[in-house]
């Protein structure tokens, strides 16, 4: 099943619910659950009105969730820096020029081919856009190619 057929099925499941009941008491007990840990978190003792309770858990909670995004921002800019999948143009060059503009699958070259720069390791798989990991694919050979490693590569 695909994410986007199990999303569905998912929505499909909440709303079929949502129809029959209230959406608001459904969810209580789990949310009920979810605030006892910040109450616990901000009054380990029970020292605390009912009311400073309340109003500390909600700062707690607001506060874990910025940590939380700001940490998967900072994770995903570094990821990004490292990553690298993007092919330059100047890398893209230095590919074509290596491999003398022509196809390392099939052989062929000329003006009727159309060449592409091609992940050996696809990015799906972590490769990255180095010059070891990239080589030169006419059109045809990367559409077929999909997502398959090279196997002599
Ligand atoms: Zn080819």
């Amino acid at each position: 099943m695909t994410v986007s057929a199990s999303t569905q099925r998912g929505r499909i499941g909440a709303y079929a619910l949502h129809a029959k009941y209230d959406s608001r008491q459904l969810t209580a007990p789990a949310r009920a659950a979810f605030m006892s840990r910040w109450d616990k978190e901000v009054d380990p003792h029970g020292l605390l009105s009912e009311e400073e309770r309340f109003k500390r858990a909600e700062a707690a909670k607001r506060a874990h969730f910025l940590r939380l995004a700001y940490l998967s921002a900072k994770k995903r800019r570094s990821r990004g820096r490292q990553n690298g999948s993007k092919v330059s143009t100047r890398l893209r060059w230095q590919v074509l020029e290596r491999d003398h503009f022509r196809c390392q699958y099939c052989g062929r070259s000329g003006e009727t081919v159309d060449l592409v720069v091609d992940h050996m390791i696809p990015v799906s798989r972590g490769g990255l856009a180095t010059l070891e990991n990239l080589c030169t694919a006419c059109s045809d050979c990367n559409a077929g190619k999909a997502d398959e490693e090279l196997s002599d590569g």
